[in-house]
């Protein structure tokens, strides 16, 4: 079995996240894509991060038609932040060990992959699928001496994905300030947002 794993904080999800998922799913032959929402980041860029229960129910509506998407508590239900690392060995012992992990990014997280707790080992026990994100070119990290020994050693995986200028922090900017977000993210989702009066000051995004 092969399972493509889209970590995120989702706050909210949208359509370059889908995109990219289908992307790695169909290239690299995924059984399934997992989603995984994050848990509680102490800060993310300063800023107060939506609760993890909104966060997974719109990551919920929005793969709820694709029947090889799917998504995990694993992150959210976890007290405090959790680590990829732990996440992905977690996923490893409960799958068993013929399992195939791709962990699937975008290129600004690609980039600062060695950063992270334990990167080293993550490399070696799971593939990373890395897509193309408008403003952040492959070759910003393929450049990169320490990243470039892992693609030639077949742990780092580059693809390409239909550009999609698209980001959550856009996305909560425009709700902000009454821009639209139709056609940016799934329609569940935005139905959702505003229902739960997300990212607009003094409310919902911060509860
Ligand atoms: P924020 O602006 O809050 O950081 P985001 O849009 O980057 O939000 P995240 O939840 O941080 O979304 O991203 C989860 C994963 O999806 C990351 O690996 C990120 O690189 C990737 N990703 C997000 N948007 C895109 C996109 N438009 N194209 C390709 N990959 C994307
Ligand atoms: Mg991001």
């Amino acid at each position: 079995m092969r399972l493509g794993i889209m970590g995120g904080t989702f706050d909210p999800i949208h359509w370059g996240h889908l995109v990219t998922a289908e992307a790695a799913r169909h290239q690299f032959k995924l059984d399934q894509v997992l989603f995984v929402p994050s848990g509680q980041p102490p800060h993310k860029q300063g800023r107060k991060v939506s609760s993890p229960e909104h966060r997974y129910l719109m990551t919920f509506l929005a793969i709820a038609n694709n029947p090889m998407f799917h998504i995990s508590r694993l992150e959210i239900d976890r007290p405090g932040f959790t680590y990829t690392y732990d996440t992905v060995s977690h996923l490893k012992a409960e799958y068993g060990q013929n399992i195939e992990l791709f962990f699937i990014t975008g290129a600004d997280v690609m980039r600062d992959i060695l950063t992270w707790y334990k990167a080293e080992e993550l490399l070696s026990i799971c593939h990373f699928v890395a897509a193309s994100r408008p403003g952040f070119t492959l070759l910003d990290y393929m450049a990169h001496a320490d990243l470039s020994r892992f693609k030639e050693n077949g742990s780092i995986h580059l693809i390409e994905v239909p550009a999609m200028a698209i980001s959550s922090t856009d996305l909560r900017r425009r709700i902000t300030i009454g821009e639209p977000i139709r056609y940016l993210v799934p329609e569940a989702v935005e139905n959702y947002i505003y229902k739960n009066h997300l990212y607009v000051p003094d409310d919902g995004a911060t509860d």
